[in-house]
C-alpha cells in the first residue's frame, strides 16, 4: 500500500507489521482522500489508534527519491514510477536507447520520466551484470 504526498504527489510506502484488515485499509483510505499527508510526516496522529501499527518512514522529504520498497513490494504490484518525481507519465520506455542501454548492463533499472533525464537526473541502476561475479558485498 502507498500513499501520495498532497505537496510533492509521490507514493511513499505503508508499512505495517501484519497485513492490513479491511477497516485498517479504510483508515489509511481516509488519510489519503483527506490529502493531508506529507514526505516524513506522521500517518495518524499521535496517540491515535493506528499510530504505532501503521507507519510511513519518517527519515523522507520531498527531495527524497522513491523508497525501495516501493519497488520491491510483492504484495501488491505498484505502478511505475519515475524514481525521481514520483510521476507516472512519460516514463522512458525499454525502447528508450539510454535505457535499452542499461537493461543489458544492469539488472534492476529503476523508472525515471523524461523530464528528469532531460534535467540531467540519473538513472538508478544496480546489479551490474558482468562485475557482479567479481564483487562481492561486506
Ligand atoms: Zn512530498
Ligand atoms: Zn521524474
Amino acid at each position: 500500500m502507498a500513499i501520495r504526498c498532497a505537496v510533492c504527489l509521490k507514493p511513499r510506502c505503508v508499512f505495517s507489521h501484519s497485513k492490513l484488515k479491511r477497516q485498517e485499509e479504510e483508515a489509511v483510505g481516509r488519510v489519503r482522500d483527506s490529502m493531508v499527508f506529507t514526505c516524513g510526516s506522521n500517518l495518524f496522529e499521535e496517540g491515535g489508534r493506528y499510530h504505532d501499527s501503521i507507519v510511513v518512514r519518517r527519515a523522507v522529504n520531498c527531495a527524497s527519491p522513491i523508497e525501495a520498497q516501493y519497488y520491491s513490494s510483492k504484495l501488491i504490484s505498484f505502478e511505475d514510477v519515475c524514481y525521481h518525481c514520483g510521476r507516472q507519465d512519460d516514463l522512458l520506455g525499454p525502447e528508450h536507447p539510454t535505457m535499452a542501454t542499461l537493461r543489458q548492463q544492469y539488472s534492476v533499472i529503476r523508472p525515471i520520466c523524461l523530464s528528469c533525464f532531460n534535467d540531467g537526473k540519473r538513472v538508478k541502476t544496480w546489479g551490474a551484470q558482468n562485475a557482479r561475479k567479481k564483487t562481492r558485498r561486506v
